[in-house]
């Protein structure tokens, strides 16, 4: 890694913004709504790179760097999540990636529980999808403010009106149009900004001058109709945007440049500064001194020769130093943090410095895992980083029986990575794993064989799916566990699952145990 290990120009880098604010959000669609674009115009507006084709270029890049990576060569999907950084008009934002591919995994869930805002993008003539609709529900959970992009409106797309209904409705959620678009598909001829009451024209991010809109007469008398009708839509309450309630609109198209600028400067102004951070025992406010931060993802480093990883950890409070000595809650030793990285369009550098709401990455051989939770010495630990119940269950072949010790280390190696979750039946001896789409499955095999040689295959697992189980009741889980030890099993933490056969055995089962919780999410302890 070092060869690539570049330190950025002083202007470029969050060290020598350490005073401006910080907005660390991500961006959910579902796959073609336009994402790729919409991330390009933001870093070229940030000045982060030069010329639009570069995130697809530099995902291409990192591809050819490792045996695993062909898997999301050959779908053309990016199963890993990265972080860019850039600034725009002293503001420093911090854009976490989420795949975008259906078959997503628990990285895309994780890396929302590191954001304070997301950005929802739309396409215009599909509406809402059924990614958007996962994503957007795992934000809820955590009532992470969103404001919405509906894209492509220089295609023909669906009637406004019709989509801010279905938003709404599908989302339960309050929406404010903010910008309107001026036409759809040949009609198109920009967007206006309802609140000011004035067109807004094509505004490229390489500083041309904006472009004048010309609205023909009829046109004209059209919009105003419809602005006149939007209304009736809630106005814009910051109150109710915080706290996850309503979402402001802005209609618009990434590829032509109109509605970009609007975005960043909603989200410069209303998207909140790092939050309060849940975390026992107790929360963790931005503006406290001592640091504090917490891992949200794990990745094997792109060489497949070396096992290092990186712990993407995000800084939750105080003012990280480069080479600080930090608690690992967790173990309990100390940590010295000293060649901390910060993740920029094309490259990474040093991270010398950083404050809440940054992600820093923390090379390491293993043991930092996602959940963790670093500190200058205070044992907290931040909650809210959770497992999710698998939906794909699958017993773990191996083909070479001498290879067992090496298959549990490669297993337990790779569900700390959150790769998959792994699980021990409390009778037999296989290995099953979980996931929450099958592309894991496949990454899960090519990794184990490229990086451990070792043979496997998956087999249906009677089972499908796990909860995990508890009670306020000591008693009666012992009476629990020993009365259906054929469908218990461990995660990798030792924590008791209930492996189900089918839904009705679940069902059957939660219904003649309703002292035993049967959880869908689990957090590591
Ligand atoms: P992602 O899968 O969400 O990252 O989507 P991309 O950004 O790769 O876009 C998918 C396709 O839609 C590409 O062919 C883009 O050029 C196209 N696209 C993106 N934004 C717009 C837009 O505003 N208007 C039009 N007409 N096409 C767009």
């Amino acid at each position: 890694m070092s060869d690539e290990l570049t330190t950025l120009a002083q202007d470029a880098s969050p060290a020598s913004t350490g005073a401006f604010p910080r907005r660390t959000f991500a961006i959910i669609s579902h796959p073609d709504a336009g994402k790729t674009t919409l991330t390009e115009k933001l870093l070229l507006f940030g000045g982060a790179i030069r010329e639009a084709g570069m995130v697809k270029a530099r995902r291409e890049r990192r591809n050819t760097r490792s045996d695993w990576m062909a898997i999301e060569r050959q779908r053309g999907i990016s199963v890993t999540s990265s972080v860019m950084t850039f600034t725009w008009h002293d503001v420093v934002f911090n854009l976490l990636d989420t795949p975008g591919h259906q078959d997503f995994s628990e990285d895309t869930y994780r890396t929302l529980t590191a954001v304070d805002a997301a950005v929802m993008v739309i396409d215009a003539a599909r509406g809402i999808e059924a990614q958007t609709l996962k994503l957007f529900e795992v934000c809820r959970l955590r009532d992470i403010p969103i404001i919405t992009f509906v894209n492509k409106i220089d295609r023909e797309g669906q009637d406004p009106f019709s989509l801010l209904d279905e938003i709404a409705n599908t989302l339960a959620l309050d929406v404010c149009p903010l910008v309107w678009p001026v036409g759809m598909g040949g009609l198109f001829r920009g967007c206006w900004d309802i609140r000011a009451n004035r067109p807004i024209g094509r505004v490229a991010p390489d500083g041309e001058p904006a472009e004048p809109v010309t609205i023909p007469d009829d046109q004209m008398a059209d919009l105003r109709d419809a602005v006149e009708l939007a209304g009736a839509y809630p106005a814009f309450d910051r109150e109710a945007f915080l706290a996850g309630h309503l979402t402001p609109v802005v209609f618009g198209t990434a590829l032509k440049d109109y509605g970009v600028l609007e975005l960043l400067s909603l989200l410069a102004e209303h998207a909140p500064p790092p939050t309060t951070q849940r975390a026992e025992p107790h929360p963790v406010r931005a503006e406290q001194k001592s640091v504090t931060g917490f891992v949200f993802k794990v990745q094997a480093n792109m060489d497949p020769n070396h096992r290092d990883r990186i712990a993407f950890t995000r800084i939750c409070s105080g003012r990280f130093q480069r080479g600080m000595k930090l608690l690992h809650v967790r173990t309990g030793k100390p940590m010295a943090i000293q060649a901390p990285i910060f993740f920029f369009a094309q490259d990474r550098s040093l991270a010398e410095e950083a404050f809440p709401g940054d992600i820093i990455g923390i090379p390491n051989h293993g043991s930092l895992r996602v959940g963790d939770t670093l500190t200058e010495g205070e044992t907290l630990r931040f909650t809210g980083i959770p497992s999710f119940a698998p939906e794909i269950l699958r017993r773990v072949v191996l083909t070479d029986p001498m290879k067992a010790k090496q298959l549990r280390r490669a297993l337990e190696d790779l569900a700390e990575e959150g790769v998959a979750q792994v699980f021990r039946p409390m009778l037999g001896a296989d290995w099953i794993v979980g996931v929450v789409g099958a592309l894991q499955l496949d990454v899960l095999q090519a990794r184990i064989d490229a990086e451990y040689k070792i043979p496997i295959r998956f087999e249906p697992a009677p089972y499908v799916t796990a909860r995990w189980i508890s009670s306020p009741d000591p008693k009666r889980l012992k009476d629990f566990i020993e009365a259906n030890q054929s469908t218990l099993g461990h995660d990798r933490d030792d924590s008791p699952v209930f492996l189900a056969r089918d839904t009705f055995s679940l069902r059957f089962t939660a219904e003649r145990w309703p002292e035993i919780t049967f959880a869908t999410t689990h957090q590591s302890a």
